[in-house]
C-alpha cells in the first residue's frame, strides 16, 4: 500500500497497546495485575466535575478559542506564578489537547526536516516519534556515568549546529528521576548560550517525594524577553488524576505560541469545552487531592523500591518522583519486550519493556496501583524468575505449576 514514509516510520505507543491487552484478559475475567500504567488511580477533583457539568447542564457546548478559553488561561497565569514564580500573560499560554498535544506543536512549530532534538534517556517513548512526525532526527543521549542522571557534559557531547530543541523531563518518565537545581540552571544557560530551543517536560514536577520542591526553571534564564526560547509544558492529566480528560498546556514568547495557535488551530481546534471547564476547576479548587496523591505514590514507591531491593537479579535506583520504577531485569533476560510478554503469559503481570524508553533489559513498573496489587504484582513476578521460590503459586483460586525454571 502506498503510505507516507514518515507514517510508516511511527511505531504505536507501546503503553496504550499494552493498556489494550491488559484490558482485554481483564474483561475475559484473567486476574491481570497492571503495572504498566501511566495513570493514577484516583478520581478527578470534585472541582473539575462540578465545573465540566455546570457547562453540560447549560447544553451550550461550543467550539472555543484555538488556544483555550480565557478562563483557563487565567487559571494557567495563576499556576505559573505560584510555581514558577512567573508573571506571563494570556499571550504566553496555549492549552492543548493534553501534554502531548502541546510537545507535539510545539515542536511543529520549531523542527524543520533533518533538524536534531536532543533528550536524556531514558526517555519518554512518545518524544522520537514526534520528532519523527515533524521530519526531524531524534538523538537521545545516556549519561556517561551510566546513571539516569545526565551531566550537561552528555548533552554537550551531542549537540551540533543542527540541533534545534532539548526536551527535558523532570521527574523522568520511566527513571522517575528528578534532575538537581544545579542541571537545570546549567541546561537552560547552555540552551541560552546556544540560541537552543529547551522544552522542559514538567508534567510530573508536582509529584515528587522526600520533601523536595518542584524546581522552576525560569530562575535561570537571563533573557526572559519575547526572544526567550524556554517552554514549559505542563497539564491536568496527572498531578489531579484526569488523564481521559485530555488538558495540558504551553507557556512559551508570545510568537512561538501564536505559531503553536496557527497549528493546532488546523489539527484539532481549541481543546474541547468541556474539559478545559474541567481543568479550571481543577486548578483553582481544592489541592488537597494533588498532595494526598503524592503521599501514595511516595508510599507506594517505598514499598514498590524494598520488594525490588530484596529481589536477588533485580538493580533498581530509588525514584525521586513520578509513578515509575525502572528497574534492570536483564539478569533474568536480556530482551525487556520478551520478559515482559513472559511474565504477561505466565503470571498475568502486565509491565512495560524498558527497550520502548530506550534502554533494553530493564521493565518499567507503576506505582499506580493499590499496595495490594504492587506486592501481589512483585510476589508474581518473583514466582516466576527466582527459581528459589516454591515450585507453586495461587493466584486466587488457580494453582500455577512453575515449569519453565
Ligand atoms: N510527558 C510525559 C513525560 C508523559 O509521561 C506524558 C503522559 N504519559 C505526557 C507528557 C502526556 O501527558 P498528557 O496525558 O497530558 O498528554
Amino acid at each position: 500500500m502506498s503510505l507516507s514514509l514518515i507514517g510508516k516510520s511511527i511505531s504505536a505507543s507501546a503503553t496504550l497497546k499494552l493498556n489494550e491487552t491488559a484490558a482485554i484478559l481483564k474483561a475475559k475475567g484473567e486476574p491481570i495485575i497492571h503495572l504498566g500504567g501511566g495513570e493514577p488511580k484516583s478520581k478527578a477533583p470534585l472541582d473539575a466535575i462540578i465545573s465540566a457539568v455546570q457547562l453540560l447542564n447549560s447544553g451550550e457546548v461550543r467550539y472555543t478559542p484555538v488556544d483555550g478559553i480565557p478562563a483557563l488561561k487565567q487559571a494557567i497565569i495563576r499556576y505559573t506564578e505560584e510555581f514558577y514564580g512567573r508573571k506571563v500573560s494570556p499571550q504566553h499560554v496555549i492549552a492543548s489537547g493534553g501534554a502531548k498535544q502541546a510537545i507535539m506543536v510545539a515542536m511543529q512549530a520549531i523542527v524543520n526536516p533533518q533538524e536534531e532534538v536532543v533528550y536524556p534517556a531514558p526517555y519518554w517513548l512518545s518524544y522520537p516519534e514526534m520528532v519523527k512526525l515533524c521530519g526531524g532526527v531524534p538523538v537521545p543521549v545516556f549519561a556517561e556515568d551510566g546513571s539516569f542522571y545526565p551531566k550537561l557534559r552528555d548533552i554537550e557531547q551531542v549537540v551540533t549546529s543542527y540541533t534545534k530543541m532539548v526536551i527535558i523531563n523532570s521527574p523522568n518518565n520511566p527513571t522517575g528521576a528528578m534532575y538537581s537545581e544545579e542541571f537545570i540552571a546549567e541546561i537552560v544557560e547552555f540552551c541560552e548560550k546556544r540560541g537552543i530551543w529547551l522544552l522542559m517536560d514538567d508534567i510530573y514536577h508536582r509529584l515528587i517525594f522526600d520533601g523536595k520542591k518542584p524546581i522552576s526553571c525560569y530562575q535561570y534564564a537571563k533573557d526572559l524577553s519575547e526572544n526567550s526560547k524556554l517552554i514549559v509544558v505542563n497539564g491536568a492529566s496527572k498531578q489531579y488524576a484526569m488523564t481521559g480528560f485530555r488538558i495540558g498546556w504551553a507557556v512559551a514568547s508570545k510568537q512561538l505560541v501564536s505559531v503553536m495557535a496557527n497549528i493546532q488551530g488546523h489539527q484539532t481546534s481549541g481543546p474541547s469545552a468541556v474539559t478545559q471547564y474541567a481543568a479550571v476547576g481543577a486548578l483553582n479548587g481544592l489541592q488537597s487531592s494533588v498532595e494526598s496523591l503524592r503521599l501514595t505514590l511516595e508510599n507506594n514507591r517505598n514499598i514498590m523500591v524494598d520488594r525490588l531491593k530484596a529481589f536477588e537479579g533485580v538493580r533498581v535506583t530509588k525514584p525521586d518522583g513520578a509513578f515509575y520504577c525502572f528497574a534492570d531485569f536483564s539478569h533474568y533476560n536480556k530482551s525487556s519486550a520478551k520478559l515482559a510478554n513472559f511474565l504477561l503469559e505466565k503470571v498475568r503481570v502486565a509491565t512495560v519493556p524498558g527497550i520502548e524508553f530506550g534502554l533494553d533489559g530493564y521493565l518499567r513498573l507503576s506505582t499506580c496501583g493499590s499496595v495490594k496489587e504492587i506486592t501481589e504484582g512483585i510476589e508474581r513476578i518473583k514466582w516466576a524468575l527466582d527459581p528459589n521460590s516454591p515450585n507453586e503459586l495461587y493466584i486466587g483460586q488457580r494453582k500455577l505449576v512453575r515449569d519453565w525454571l
